[in-house]
């Protein structure tokens, strides 16, 4: 069927909003895009920063090889090249115990965990739990799932907050068993880890944009969307930090924006208000340093560090459902965490210098109770779409859900 839609506005150049742009640039639909700040990338961006003189990205963010929607995207805009795939085993480390076991990605990962039981001191039994997560009910949490499992700590904690960046207490087991089955229910070709060579900004944001100029669109930065005028449901005119953009009939709006923006525009409604931190610190090290790890991503466990990322002279650090930290001393917080780094190593060396980003709202909790706000949320309106890793309640908040939710949209309209 032909759309009808002769021009599209899209509110936000983070990925949800460059991911509906170029899915509308296929369908040869008309579209321009109005981002508040003065870069495209969103949650997902990287800079040069002057204190530890690096090009950083902002968050180590990771993906899997079941994220079908992320390479096509990255097959569009034509940056497959400039991404690396993790092969090795991923190396878990626990400070308590001084143990260090890894999870093979050499054949089918659940036949390693299954037949090998990989994590020290357990035994078969101890993974039925992941036999749990074939059945789940909407409104269970992990914790009542799994909680009484004896690899809550060493597996299904760090998992849970790798990937909803929210504690096992609170996250939707229903959206984590998704993960599971698209993942390591589906062996190995599913769970490789893809990483850029360089950074996030140059394999997906930085093509992205390029595609979208090359196809002519035009990205308004530095406008906020302040206001919106509706009648009866409809939305009839845009008012940004410098121009009112007026909706005429076909036209559509898509808001590719988080939650908390969301609700500021239109205060009536219902969506999730209580988000997670995830703090990252990035340490630059001189490349002798660098080469003293063998493995480009380690596991940490009964530490505040939950994953180290080994990058050209930088130790980066990830540590997600990171609310608590966000009063404590960033000076304090960094030293601490490079003890840990200092114990896997069993030698004291020193960073040359440190950047702490804290992303408050990197994503809202996700919790079955959250969930079902967004499900309630999803139904169609008449003249425009809401966009955003927040809108896939399939899903968990990531790069997958962004780059579909974009598709999605365009789908929709
Ligand atoms: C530290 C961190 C680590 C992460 N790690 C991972 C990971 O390992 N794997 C993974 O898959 N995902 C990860 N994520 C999640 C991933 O980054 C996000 O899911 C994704 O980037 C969200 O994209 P988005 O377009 O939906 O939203 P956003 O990136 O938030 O984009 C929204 C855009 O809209 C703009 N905007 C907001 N309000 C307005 C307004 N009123 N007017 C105009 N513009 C507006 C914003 O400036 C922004 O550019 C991580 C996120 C963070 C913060």
């Amino acid at each position: 069927m032909r759309s009808i839609t002769n021009k599209i506005h899209i509110i936000g150049s983070g990925l949800a909003g460059l991911s509906t742009a170029i899915n509308a640039i296929k369908k040869k639909i008309n579209c321009e895009i109005y981002e508040s700040s003065k870069n495209a990338g969103g949650r997902c961006r990287s800079f040069f920063d002057k204190q530890i003189d690096l090009e950083i990205d902002n968050g180590n963010h990771l993906v899997f090889s079941a994220n079908k929607n992320f390479l096509n995207f990255c097959e569009t805009i034509g940056s497959m090249s400039t991404f690396k795939l993790i092969s090795q085993d991923l190396k878990f480390f626990d400070i308590e115990s001084s143990h260090s076991w890894e999870l093979g990605f050499k054949e089918s990962l659940l036949k390693n965990i299954f037949f090998k039981c990989p994590i020290p001191k357990t035994l078969f039994f101890d993974y039925l739990s992941f036999l749990k997560f074939l059945f789940v009910k909407n409104n269970t949490t992990v914790d009542e799932l799994v909680g009484r499992s004896k690899i809550f700590t060493t597996f299904w904690e760090p998992f849970t907050l790798a990937v909803m960046n929210t504690s096992p207490d609170y996250a939707s087991a229903k959206v984590l068993s998704n993960v599971l089955k698209e993942t390591l229910f589906k062996g190995k070709k599913n769970c490789l880890i893809y990483q850029p060579i360089k950074n996030w900004g140059e394999s997906l944001i930085d093509p992205a944009v390029r595609f979208i100029k090359k196809n002519k669109v035009r990205i308004n930065f530095n406008e906020t969307l302040r206001k919106v005028y509706t009648r009866q449901g409809k939305i009839e005119e845009l008012v940004f930090t410098n121009k009112k953009v007026k909706i005429k009939d076909g036209e559509r709006v898509v808001f590719a924006i988080p939650p908390s923006n969301i609700v500021k525009l239109f205060p009536e409604f219902s969506l999730p208000c209580d988000y997670n931190t995830i703090l990252n610190i990035h340490y630059k090290v001189s490349s002798k340093n660098q080469k003293l790890f063998k493995n480009e991503i380690l596991g940490f466990i009964n530490t505040i560090s939950q994953w180290v990322f080994i990058k050209k002279n930088c130790i980066s650090i990830t540590v997600s459902d990171a609310n608590k930290f966000n009063s404590l001393d960033s000076d304090e917080i960094t030293k601490e965490v490079w003890k840990e780094v200092c114990a896997f190593l069993g030698k004291k060396i020193q960073y040359e210098n440190a950047k702490i980003i804290k992303e408050k709202k990197a994503t809202y909790i996700q919790s079955p109770k959250n969930n079902a706000l967004i499900q309630k949320f999803n139904e169609k309106k008449i003249n425009n779409i809401f966009a955003g890793d927040w809108t896939q309640n399939t899903l968990p908040c990531t790069i997958e859900a962004s780059i579909l939710s974009g598709k999605k949209a365009i789908e929709s309209l």
